[in-house]
């Protein structure tokens, strides 16, 4: 999507960025940007970089060169967390929360309202969140009682109730059941649509290029950033991977 009239502001900046948990750098020089909007997915092998890449960008870990920004501030000194909804690929701590969906989703407005009570706005809020993953109907259900799919939709809503405007997606669908695998995806793009910038990590290569306006394709330098279609007919792919890889049923 393009996030329709709303301003293009850059959300993620990296500027030659290098960063290694040891002395080997496991991301080098990597500069790219992600304005408000955008539907951007990072793709690359195992081990390629794409987590990490992704904590730099969060600001969770700091380059050892370069320069990361997230929102225009230093991505280390950003301090407005509510901004950013991040889903897992596992959602594991939902395993052992034995609260409701609703529950969860009301967690978003925490930092709206300090440790004070929700008002009756704030519960609309949630309420309206609820509605938009399609989870209306399972909010007083326990979390733990719930598919993948639906756990995945509930962590968005958690997002969407405390207004984020950036989700960061690290492979959502491990877990998801295959019918269910679509109907996310179209949600992603309705949020996307509705101006929310979305961010995906993602391994399986045909949701990729079905869903995403651009790839990042990385294996601890960028070897593409651009239009989706372009990069089909690139051989960023092949070189990334080191091997031959196809788009329907391959690259993993
Ligand atoms: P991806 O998400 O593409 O699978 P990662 O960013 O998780 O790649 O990992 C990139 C490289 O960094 C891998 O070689 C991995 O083993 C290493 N790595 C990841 N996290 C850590 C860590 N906390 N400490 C040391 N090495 C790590």
């Amino acid at each position: 999507g393009t996030g329709g009239d709303a301003a293009r502001r850059p959300v993620i900046d990296l500027s030659t960025v290098s960063f290694g948990y040891t002395s080997a750098s496991v991301v080098e020089d990597a500069s790219l940007t992600i304005n408000s909007g955008e539907y951007v997915a990072v793709v690359g092998p195992n081990g390629s970089g794409k987590s990490t890449l992704m904590k730099l960008m969060l600001g969770l870990l700091r380059p050892d060169e370069g320069d990361a920004r997230l929102f225009g501030e230093p991505a280390h000194q950003f301090d407005d967390g509510q901004r950013v909804g991040y889903v897992s690929q596992h959602a594991s701590a939902a395993k052992e929360m034995p609260i409701t969906v609703r529950e969860v989703v009301k967690m978003g407005r925490f930092p709206h309202v300090g440790f004070g009570f929700l008002s009756a706005d704030d519960w609309r809020i949630v309420d309206d969140a609820l509605a938009t993953v399609g989870m209306a109907d399972f909010a007083d259900r326990r979390i733990t009682k719930l598919s993948g799919g639906q756990r995945q939709r509930a962590f968005i809503a958690r997002a969407l109730a405390g207004e984020a405007d950036l989700l960061v997606l690290d492979e959502p669908t491990v877990g998801v059941d295959a019918e269910s695998v679509e109907a996310f995806y179209a949600l992603l793009e309705s949020l996307n649509d509705d101006g929310i910038t979305v961010l995906l990590i993602e391994h399986d290569l045909g949701a990729v290029t079905d869903h995403a306006a651009r790839v990042v394709c990385l294996n601890r330098e960028v070897y593409f950033d651009g239009p989706t279609d372009e990069f089909v007919h690139s051989d960023a792919l092949a070189r990334a991977f080191g091997t031959a890889v196809s788009f329907r049923g391959g690259g993993e």
